[in-house]
């Protein structure tokens, strides 16, 4: 199995720092709102590059933060006069919705950073200890030219970075002794939340976070490190400087990095406005269509987005799950019930799908190629079951199917449909609820109704409803 090494930039072959386990940490997200469909990407790519460690046999400890303390969260938390804690705290929850509607397996692990400042602390004493940090009135900074290899993962060149440092550096930092030094400890500000320290009252810096929890829960040796490429540099530059400086190891042995979701050729984020959040689109369309259209691409290739790619995905993904369908349908009227020597030999041709797709998600996970595989497979399973078939040949083609289904996190089952009955009482309830100025009730009727993919709309002649 090989996998592209942003360290080496090169593919190497994928050799487990412990027979049979994979340790692995990746970035999560800062819970200051819901997350957009950028964030996204990481989420589904790692969550499959998990599931097929896992169904290569490997026992994978997989441990994902989340950032409930930073600048936004506190400046959100301001705007609406309520506390940092209970913005973080309600973004964490709604991320975990978004999360399970993708199909995301839950982590082994999800460190929120407020919970681990003590160890945050003991780490920057270390570094302080050995040299490479250093205190002035209140704020830690790390000693970035003591550490030798800086620049290693980034491939930047120390120099190049100081010219550019200058001009970058913000009121008060002219504290620091090099522009390169980045901050491991802030002092408190007023209004701000903070713990104690031996510099005082404060909060830890964004990078340092991350190498202690890794540490933490992981150990101070990680065979992948994961996340967004704009994480490359400085985060996880900063996150090799800090943990291999505290530790004397090896931070990670892979250091892999998506690609960007794009919206009109352009990065989806934030600070631009453009993007929709995942709550957004899951209006609009089953979350498994969001993650099928992900995966149709290279993790490293960045992916464009757009509703005539989605409408693509979303007539790939019923395509397969017909195709399962039709399995569990033939497989439930079948009159044969053991396979036949043909069928046993049809059965093992189909390996050759299995094998095509092992083949590209073993080439730094190629989830588009794979897709092609179990496209081949689907084709293969609708020309060869009938009518005729048995039970046994049925139901094993449907384990194959699956077993590639699941390495993508895709459910192959129809979804429940909703009855049209229960669709109209929910509908007169919430009526009812409107005539009373009962408009909480209403609205969450309207979201109740929503999550099951039906669309209210208001009109002179009354409610109209359709299904997303
Ligand atoms: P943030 O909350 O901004 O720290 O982002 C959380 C994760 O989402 C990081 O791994 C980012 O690299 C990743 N990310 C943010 N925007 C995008 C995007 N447009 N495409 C792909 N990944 C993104
Ligand atoms: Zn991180």
């Amino acid at each position: 199995m090989k996998l592209y090494n942003t360290m080496s930039k090169q593919k190497e072959e994928f050799v487990p720092l412990e027979e049979g386990k994979v340790k692995m940490y990746v970035c999560g997200p800062t819970v200051y709102n819901f997350i957009h469909i950028g964030n996204a990407r990481p989420m589904i790519v790692f969550d499959t590059v998990r599931r097929y460690f896992e169904y290569k046999g490997y026992d994978v400890n997989f441990v994902s933060n989340f950032t409930d303390v930073d600048d936004k969260i506190i400046k959100k938390a301001i705007e609406e006069g309520v506390t940092a804690e209970e913005i973080s705290k309600r973004y964490i929850a709604e991320c975990k919705k978004d999360m399970d509607g993708m199909n995301i397996k839950p982590a082994t692990k999800n460190p929120l950073a407020t919970e681990e400042i003590g160890g945050m602390i003991d780490m920057i004493q270390t570094l302080i200890e050995k040299g490479y940090a250093y205190e002035k009135n209140g704020t830690v900074y790390y000693r970035t030219r003591k550490f030798k290899e800086y620049g290693k993962l980034s491939h930047k060149n120390l120099d190049d970075l100081q010219s550019g440092g200058r001009s970058l550096l913000v009121t008060g930092e002219d504290e620091k002794e090099d522009s390169l030094d980045f901050v491991l400890w802030k002092p408190k500000k007023e209004g701000e939340p903070a713990w104690e320290s031996p510099w005082g009252e404060g909060r830890p810096g964004w990078h340092i976070e991350c190498s202690e929890m890794s540490k933490k829960y992981l150990g101070e040796q990680i065979d992948i490190h994961a996340g967004g490429e704009d994480l490359v540099f400085p985060h996880h530059e900063n996150e090799i400087a800090q943990s291999e400086a505290a530790n004397g190891k090896e931070f990670a042995k892979y250091w892999l990095h998506n690609a960007f979701l794009n919206i009109d050729n352009r990065k989806m984020s934030k600070s631009l406005g453009n993007f929709f959040t995942v709550r957004e689109i899951s209006e609009q369309y089953d979350l498994q269509i969001l993650r099928f259209f992900m995966l149709s691409a290279h993790y490293r290739s960045p992916l464009n987005f757009s509703a005539d790619l989605m409408e693509a995905a979303k007539s790939g993904l019923d395509r397969i799950v017909t195709a399962a369908e039709n399995l569990r349908f033939l497989k439930k009227n079948a009159k044969v019930e053991s396979m036949s020597a043909a069928e046993e030999e049809a059965f093992s041709e189909s390996g050759q799908y299995a094998e095509s797709f092992e083949k590209a998600m073993d080439d730094d996970f190629n989830t588009a190629d794979a897709i092609a595989s179990v496209f081949e497979l689907v084709k293969y399973a609708n020309t060869t079951a009938n009518v005729e078939s048995s039970a046994e040949y049925l139901e094993a083609l449907l384990g194959r199917l699956t077993a590639l289904t699941d390495v993508l996190g895709i459910v192959v089952e129809k979804k429940e449909e909703v009855l049209d009955t229960e669709i109209e009482a929910l509908i007169a309830e919430r009526q009812a609820a409107r005539k009373e100025r009962n408009f909480a009730r209403a609205d969450e009727i309207r979201d109740t109704l929503l999550a099951k993919g039906i669309i209210l709309e208001d009109t002179r002649e009354g409610v109209k409803w359709k299904r997303a």
